[in-house]
């Protein structure tokens, strides 16, 4: 059927003042929704005045491996705020934040004044901050080499760093980030060589695998067990690692020494799922791999621990059972950690002892143990000793300052230390009581 040409011309017009009016008001209805209704009361540190954004600060970027979730506004004299995103703990007050990791982007030659802030951390139930004069703020172009510039404790906790722009693009981070991309390299180097195996015993949360490297011969007659990264920031435990593995497996008289009286299990980076996606402390359903120890883990809420658990148990199981085991973390004190559950400790006590002295005698280690009446419940060190028999610590690595060496931590200064711990392990064994 063909419409005579009036008719049609009627529908045209009806029908497009029809759509007109749908599309008006639907204009309206969208500008109230963006632009507020006129009652909506609009944060008023909000900075809607583009004129006063400084002209040579563009964006930071956190879209990259291992860097922090945060906020940010750049205020109107032209300081970025950043609003650093706390992690937190299932069923708990605890909150954690040490770890910031971003890239700034900004004109190269300007300096970029930022305030960092929310390092209002509850620990154990306590309120404690990250944040002292010592704090450090490493700093790269290139995510590789690394140096740190002042910084500044500011009023409210927070901490402020005038970044000068080498390059258009500059990291800015807490501590010298060791990433998963810099594990699967060492991984890919050491696999194919005859004194390693690698295992994957179970996955993280996200599905991560979670790998032991046998480093040595099992039949050798003591054992010893690391752990590093449980927390997510604390990247000391993995630059120690890498230095003791590559010292090991050298080919060197020494390492030969060593690797007769000892072999090695480690667990490189227990908590990968908060090294990817840089948060500060807890896993990806926001368990604390370094507490309940001394119960079973859940399989489902800490598969991180679960699996490392049954690798206990099966060891244990085959007569390997390690002699000596060391979780490694970073804090703002550097000692070691010596937890006194209930029992006769002894013999653990009399060997801790030897350990310590010889840390002191063969690395930079200064900075001591914890005192007699020092206990930490559901620390990997209390829970293996009181579980499984297992004589085992914490050694916190203090990521601010390493006294001896009257330096801030570089990546390179955990390396050293670690290449040194082969023959450390080797005076312990032959000192220890076993
Ligand atoms: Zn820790």
């Amino acid at each position: 059927m063909v419409l005579p040409a009036k008719i049609f011309k009627k529908w045209v017009i009806l029908l497009l003042f029809i759509c007109q009016g749908n599309f008006l008001f639907f204009s309206f209805a969208g500008a109230s929704t963006l632009y507020g209704s006129g009652k909506r009361k609009i944060n008023p540190s909000l900075n809607l005045h583009p004129d006063s954004v400084q002209n040579s600060f563009e964006f930071i970027n956190t879209n990259f491996e291992n860097a922090s979730p945060l906020n940010y506004m750049v205020d109107s004299t032209g300081v970025v705020q950043i609003s650093l995103v706390y992690d937190h703990e299932r069923s708990s007050t605890n909150q954690a934040n040490s770890h910031f990791h971003f890239q700034v982007q900004a004109k190269p030659g300007s300096t970029q004044t930022l305030i960092l802030q929310n390092f209002d951390n509850v620990w154990n139930g306590r309120w404690a901050t990250p944040l002292s004069e010592k704090t450090n703020c490493y700093v790269s172009v290139d995510g590789i080499n690394w140096k740190t510039i002042p910084t500044e404790v500011i009023s409210n906790n927070r901490l402020k760093v005038k970044l000068p722009m080498e390059a258009k693009e500059m990291y800015v981070a807490s501590v010298e980030p060791y990433r998963i991309s810099d594990l699967e390299k060492l991984l890919a180097e050491i696999k194919n060589k005859p004194l390693v195996q690698i295992s994957t015993i179970g996955k993280t949360v996200e599905g991560r695998p979670l790998e032991i490297i046998r480093l040595g011969n099992p039949t050798a007659p003591y054992r010893i067990f690391l752990r590093a990264r449980a927390h997510g920031f604390e990247a000391g435990g993995n630059w120690v690692v890498q230095g003791l593995i590559r010292s090991l497996l050298k080919g060197d008289q020494n390492a030969a020494r060593y690797l007769k009286k000892y072999c090695l299990y480690i667990m490189p980076m227990a908590n990968k799922d908060a090294v990817a996606r840089g948060r500060s402390r807890f896993n990806g359903l926001g368990m604390d791999l370094n507490r309940k120890w001394d119960k079973p883990a859940d399989a489902f809420y800490s598969p991180e621990n679960y699996a490392l658990e049954n690798w206990f148990k099966t060891m244990i199981k085959q007569g390997k059972r390690p002699h000596l085991a060391i979780d490694l973390h970073n804090d703002n004190y550097g000692n070691i950690h010596i937890s006194r559950p209930a029992g006769n400790l002894e013999k653990y006590l009399a060997n801790m002892k030897i350990l310590e002295a010889q840390l002191r005698r063969h690395t930079w280690f200064t900075e001591g143990s914890t005192g007699s009446n020092f206990k930490n419940p559901g620390t990997l060190g209390e829970g293996l000793l009181e579980r499984f028999g297992i004589e085992a610590l914490v050694y916190e690595f203090n990521y601010d300052w390493i006294a001896s060496l009257k330096k801030q931590p570089f990546g390179k200064d955990w390396e050293a230390l670690g290449e040194k711990l082969g023959e450390v392990f080797y005076q312990y064994f032959n000192e220890a009581n076993y």
